[in-house]
């Protein structure tokens, strides 16, 4: 007799993945040769600073690094983490109580409901948003309440529209500036608004601070932690991926309230065993060098920037200039759905762009593009979209 094997709903209830379609185009077009420029991933393609990854090599050979680390990530590592939050944001840490190490900021995410949301809990979600906010909220029995992100209120969440009951039922909110996907960016009076509604209506904020190095123009983007009031209500998700192009080496930060750190702590030592203590060592040289590594490759992307930004106008598309992040959002032209444009590109163009409502039905009219390929490629997305007839 076959023994029938069930998955668990939490798995048989996810949404449908709404890239499948596009996957399926991509691995086609990849088997008939086709010369594919991908601004799907949102992946740095700039590589690891040199001295960082030396200092890798250096650490990698000490056997004091071949044990297990400690969960809550080394003392060094915690201290390397507040003082670059005191340096770049000003903002005072105690690295014992307000600062956790993360296997990439994606594994925080995702436990931050275990800590802190019981089943049937409501959690508030941006939409469209990162994926794991939601996936986080319904792997632990919760229930999301999504805020659309709309051209009309800046891709900024609207708390005056949170039915007041609602409100009161929340647990938690997720917001993240600069912000993927749509590149949007929140000033200081949109971050005290939130805290003021945190604390009105006890709602815990976690915010998602992936992105503030990447930004433009001088534009410095701020800490959540900076707003008066917000380390009373929330936690901070950064991370070394975007900042130093180390998304494969897995390694981020939660820094802010230490209720919410150590809720957040004692999940994590249940299920894993930290962070490479090498990685550490790496990511401490990292936040030791900061900007001196950080501005070439905000550089990098801010020429990108301007070359698809002006690109995409010249083909009659419409997009804001990024202020942040590596994506640019672009409007869906002529009445097309955002898969049907996508596919449209796909099969035109050989472009990959990601289908704004992949991230939630409010991104629907949207797709999303990366600058994570080089300068000469990037103008010939543009030479390549020009003959896309839409
Ligand atoms: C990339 C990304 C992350 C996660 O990055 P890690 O590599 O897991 O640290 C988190 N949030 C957003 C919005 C991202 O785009």
């Amino acid at each position: 007799m076959d023994v029938v094997i069930k998955k668990a709903g939490r798995i048989s209830e996810l949404p449908p993945y709404l890239f499948a379609e596009i996957d399926r185009r991509k691995r086609e077009a990849l088997a008939r040769g086709v010369d594919l420029i991908d601004l799907g991933v949102g992946d740095p393609d700039i590589p690891t600073p040199a001295k960082v990854v030396e200092k890798l090599i250096e650490a990698a050979s000490k056997p004091i690094n071949h044990r297990y680390p400690n969960s809550p990530g080394l003392m060094e590592f915690r201290q390397a983490v507040a003082n670059w939050y005191k340096q770049r944001f000003g903002v005072t840490l105690d690295p014992a109580k307000e600062v956790l190490s993360l296997i990439g900021s994606k594994e925080g995410i995702a436990n931050m409901a275990a800590a802190f949301v019981d089943p049937g809990d409501l959690v508030l979600v941006p939409s469209p948003c990162y994926p794991v906010y939601p996936v986080g909220t319904s792997f632990n029995g919760g229930k999301n309440y999504f805020l659309p992100l709309t051209k009309e209120n800046h891709f900024l969440p609207d708390l005056d529209t949170i039915p007041a009951d609602v409100a009161r039922r929340a647990k938690m909110l997720w917001i993240n500036y600069p912000n993927n996907p749509t590149a949007a960016v929140a000033e200081k009076d949109f971050f005290a608004r939130v805290v003021e509604f945190a604390l009105r209506y006890d709602v815990i904020v976690c915010h998602d601070a992936a992105y503030t190095e990447i930004a433009f123009d001088g534009y410095r983007p701020m800490s959540f932690l900076e707003v008066e009031g917000a380390r009373e209500v929330s936690i901070e998700f950064h991370s070394l991926s975007k900042t130093f192009n180390m998304t494969g080496w897995r390694i981020g930060m939660a820094v802010g309230n230490p209720e919410l750190v150590s809720g957040l702590a004692q999940v994590k030592s249940n299920v894993d065993s930290g962070v490479f203590q090498a990685v550490q060592e790496a990511a401490i040289e990292a936040l030791r060098l900061g900007d001196e590594i950080v501005e070439p490759a905000r550089k990098i992307y801010q020429e990108r920037r301007d070359i698809l930004v002006s690109g995409l106008r010249r083909v009659g598309l419409q997009c804001e200039t990024p202020r942040a992040t590596f994506y640019v959002w672009v409007g869906v032209p002529g009445g097309l759905k955002s898969a049907e444009f996508a596919a449209k590109l796909l099969d035109e163009a050989g472009v990959i762009a990601t289908p704004g409502n992949g991230f939630g039905e409010p991104g629907e009219g949207y797709i999303r593009l990366t600058l994570c390929v080089d300068r000469e490629r990037l103008k010939e997305v543009t030479e390549r979209i020009q003959r896309v007839r839409f």
